[in-house]
């Protein structure tokens, strides 16, 4: 962050006026799963980028390429010539424009404010910054695509809040987030139509607070009926007066998302297989299969402990069981922390609802009240009571 958000926070705290202050940027990590050796740049409109490495002065080029592959410099082509350089930063001549980015293995993304790119390990080290509310946007179009806007609008309060409240995810690094699930789901502006992001530019500066600080407005898929307490999944340090789990309406408001249970077998060879991988200490003695039960639930049913029994007794968080499960057997499958477990001869069998960690605001229930006439003040309200809405910039 270029401003200390708790100073912003607080000098506004007795203000009932609307600030002045402009929006703190961000800075994300880009495709770093990818990891691209190679980078062809532009603009969306056309016009120049103008390119800045090292000293000197700013290079002004329509079309650029950057080679990554050694180690201390990364390579620009661009008309026939190359200079290489510590690092680059690109920005577009026009205001408005975004810079577009295309790697061979996938499709061009488009990206706001500045582009970095530095060489780490024979690869492109790509970080974005740009201030806050282009990113709550852009996060907002890639997380719910084709949303009603009121719960769109909801989606754009909440990642701010979050991207505000938990700044510092990758400590040390240079950067504030990635652009992954991991922090929030970020593929640049491109993610949202023109009209779209006209339409969302009525939020820009709200943040959802609590005492005066951004609230860490999390989100997940779906709750199918009921979302959790933070406590339960993430342990007590977690607890916010404002992240306890709740029902999510009668219907319930997201009765329309294709989670709301699911069901998986797995083997009992292969599960005790991979819980044992895991923590080692399961294995002594092996008496056979171990044993898998749930010991304690939480609110509306999602599972605060698993009991995993051979050769020593093991307690598990529920979503630590989910989290492992998922990265096994995919996330598409093993799809949340809320499931009983049965034993059927070899296998066992787990029938679970909704899909993902179940604290916050529950994105199928928010596109639900949409649907059904609330706006996006009354969403929030819903899923993170307690907390205020503050117009910080
Ligand atoms: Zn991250
Ligand atoms: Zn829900």
């Amino acid at each position: 962050m270029k401003v200390s958000l708790l100073v912003l926070v607080v000098s506004l705290a007795g203000a009932k006026e609307p600030a002045t202050h402009q929006p703190p940027s961000v800075r994300i990590r880009l495709l770093e799963k990818h990891s691209p050796r190679h980078l062809d740049c532009s603009t969306v409109s056309g016009a120049a980028l103008l390119v800045q490495g090292g000293s000197g002065k700013d290079l002004k080029l329509k079309r650029v390429s950057f080679d990554c592959r050694r180690s201390d410099e990364v390579c620009l082509a661009s008309r026939g010539r190359e200079i290489c350089r510590r690092y680059f930063r690109l920005r577009t001549e026009r205001s408005g424009d975004g810079i577009v980015v295309a790697t061979g293995s996938l499709s061009r993304r488009t990206y706001d404010g500045l582009l970095e790119i530095a060489p780490t390990g024979g690869h492109c080290r790509l970080v974005n910054e740009l201030p806050v509310d282009d990113y709550a946007e852009a996060v907002a179009c890639a997380e719910m695509k084709g949303a009603p806007r009121q719960a769109l609008l909801a989606q754009v309060v909440a990642a701010r809040s979050y991207a505000l409240a938990s700044a510092g995810k990758h400590p040390g690094s240079g950067y504030d987030f990635c652009d992954l699930t991991h922090c929030q789901h970020y593929l640049g502006s491109g993610a949202c139509s023109p009209a779209t992001r006209q339409g969302l530019r009525q939020v820009r500066g709200l943040v959802l607070t609590y005492q005066q600080r951004p609230a860490e407005t999390v989100y997940f898929s779906t709750c199918a009926g009921h979302t959790a307490s933070a406590r339960d999944i993430w342990g007590k340090r977690a607890d916010r007066i404002y992240l306890r789990g709740s029902p999510d309406g009668d219907g319930p408001n997201c009765q329309d998302s294709p989670h709301l249970s699911w069901r998986l077998e797995v083997d009992a060879g292969r599960l005790c297989a991979l819980l044992r991988r895991q923590y080692p200490q399961l294995d002594k003695p092996v008496s056979g299969d171990c044993r898998v039960e749930v010991e304690r639930l939480g609110a509306g049913g999602w599972v605060r402990t698993v009991l995993v029994t051979g050769g020593t007794r093991l307690h598990l968080s529920g979503e630590q069981f989910h989290l492992l499960l998922g990265r096994v057997l995919g996330w598409g499958r093993f799809k949340s922390a809320r499931f009983t477990i049965e034993r059927q001869g070899r296998v066992y069998v787990f029938r679970g609802r909704g899909l993902g960690h179940g604290v916050g605001m529950c994105q199928y229930g928010a596109m639900g009240m949409a649907r059904r006439g609330f706006d996006y003040r009354r969403i929030l309200r819903h899923y993170h009571p307690h907390t205020s809405l503050e117009k910080l910039w």
